[in-house]
């Protein structure tokens, strides 16, 4: 069976930026369980995985635009200690801590640069945001989607949302 849009995919990855060690390698644990063809995935990564099935090994140099974006300058921002979510009061920050905090459009990760007297200067990137990252990809399973798994968007069972 041909990976294409409504197949739930289970695939081992291992991933390091170009010329630098491992960052990821699923193959110690579980895989990971898409749903093909909803953005749920990299684009580069899914764009690789069309048409491929169950067996395959593939390897793919996925540039920023295709992975986790450009570095965006704007997503460096002074905020208020005041904005971060579930810290403890007195709780105490580092840089190059991860941290949710609340901004207009919801929570978000952000990870702290420098921390001030009542501000801490945070960098909403993805920590990934303008990597050139190489793929090595096994392909362990493809399957047809459930109709309730097309409705909601994602995968379902075993490595997939549980709801
Ligand atoms: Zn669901």
């Amino acid at each position: 069976m041909q990976i294409e849009k409504n197949k739930v995919v289970t695939f081992h990855y291992r991933v390091n930026e170009t010329g630098r060690e491992t960052l990821e390698d699923s193959h110690d644990g579980d895989p990971l369980v898409y749903l093909h063809g909803h953005d749920s995935m990299i684009p580069g990564v899914e764009e690789a995985l069309t048409g491929r099935q169950a067996g395959d090994h593939l390897e793919v140099t996925v540039p920023p635009e295709k992975g986790y974006g450009v570095r965006n300058d704007d997503a460096v921002q002074r905020i208020s200690k005041s904005h971060v979510l579930h810290a403890s009061k007195g709780a105490r920050f580092e840089p190059g801590m991860m941290i949710q905090v609340n901004t207009p459009y919801g929570p978000r990760s952000v990870i702290v640069l420098k921390v001030g007297m009542t501000t801490l200067d945070v960098d909403a990137n993805h920590p990934l945001a303008g990597r050139t990252l190489e793929f090595a990809i096994d392909v362990v399973d493809v399957r047809d989607a459930s109709e309730e798994e097309i409705a909601h968007g994602h995968a379902h069972g075993a490595g997939g949302h549980e709801h």
